[in-house]
């Protein structure tokens, strides 16, 4: 079994980046910049960003924190990302979700222009997606599809299982997996699947994104298969400082020892998402999709 360094690889990911803003601002062009929009309080959201913003200082680009309170009203943010959309001192803009209640987190998401929107969530990304045009994708999905072509993983032709259909993880990995040119067969399961523990037996790639700690059991791999652990759930834990940890959807130690690559929960995933926005900003100030 190889385990799947997404930490390792995201390092080196962030230091292509950082090589590449070089290049530009020795050109005399300034840096690379990504602002994002954080509104309310959430601890989840504001480590988010804080990581978001510290990977940018990372790799040398310009960043920038909007933060607005709960009341914030959809009126007055919508108004600011127009305000952004236009501004020609920014590349891209994130607006972190979950939003408060009394705003649309969908009329927020198609607010902004594509041509900015670095998380990939607009409805003409997701479509450019799907149909193999250049477009941004957003950052889990383009991470997990790095992270196989960085091992040279063989997946054209390969019987794939995504678990899980969400927008921002399960169906764009399936989308993804199943483009032209990379060619896998793929089936995409969710929470009224029957037979799933024999579909993802059959699975020389699996990929398990439903958040349910722990879920896939060793009896449920293919001897030799791959196995893409995307979730995080938070568990209580007396061994960490912060009082929780993180658990993926895999039961690792029954999975690792059947399969032929795996990704750990912490460490496989989690660093190519946060890598891939900033590989997005980097694509967006270079103009290389629009
Ligand atoms: P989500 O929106 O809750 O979607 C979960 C999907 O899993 C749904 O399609 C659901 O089916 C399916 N599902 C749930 N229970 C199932 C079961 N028992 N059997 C089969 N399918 C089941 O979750 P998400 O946003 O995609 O996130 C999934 C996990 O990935 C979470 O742990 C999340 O924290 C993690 N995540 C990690 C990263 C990272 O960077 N590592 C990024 C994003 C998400 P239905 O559609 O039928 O409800």
């Amino acid at each position: 079994m190889q385990l799947i360094d997404g930490k390792k690889v995201a390092e080196e990911i962030k230091k292509e980046i950082a090589l590449e803003v070089d290049k530009i601002v020795a050109s005399g062009k300034r840096p690379p910049h990504l602002a994002a929009v954080l509104v309310g309080h959430d601890g989840g959201s504001e480590t988010y960003v804080a990581y978001k913003i510290k990977d940018c200082e990372a790799v040398g680009f310009r960043s920038s924190l909007i933060r607005y309170e709960d009341d914030v009203t959809e009126e007055e943010l919508l108004s600011k990302i127009t305000e952004l959309n236009n501004d020609n001192e920014l590349d891209g803009f994130i607006v972190q979700l979950p939003l408060p209640k009394h705003i649309s987190e969908q009329k927020v998401i198609e607010a902004i222009d594509p041509k900015k929107d670095v998380d990939g969530f607009h409805p003409v990304n997701v479509g450019r997606t799907v149909i193999g045009l250049p477009a941004y994708v957003s950052a889990t999905p383009y991470g997990i599809m790095e992270l196989i072509r960085r091992y040279n993983i063989e997946i054209s032709g390969r019987n794939c299982v995504v678990v899980g259909r969400s927008q921002i993880v399960g169906r764009p990995v399936s989308i993804l997996l199943s483009q032209k040119g990379v060619d896998a067969t793929v089936t995409v399961a969710h929470s009224r699947t029957k037979n799933l523990e024999k579909i993802c037996a059959e699975a020389d790639i699996l990929v398990a994104a439903l958040g349910s700690p722990e879920f896939v059991k060793g009896h449920m791999v293919k001897e030799g298969a791959v196995v893409i652990d995307v979730g995080t759930t938070r568990i209580p834990s007396k061994e960490t400082k912060s009082g929780w940890k993180l658990k993926g959807d895999v039961m690792f130690s029954e999975v690792a020892e059947k399969c032929s690559f795996i990704t750990p929960v912490p460490g496989g995933v989690g660093p190519m998402t946060r890598v891939s926005l900033l590989k997005n900003t980097l694509l967006a100030a270079k103009k290389e999709i629009y």
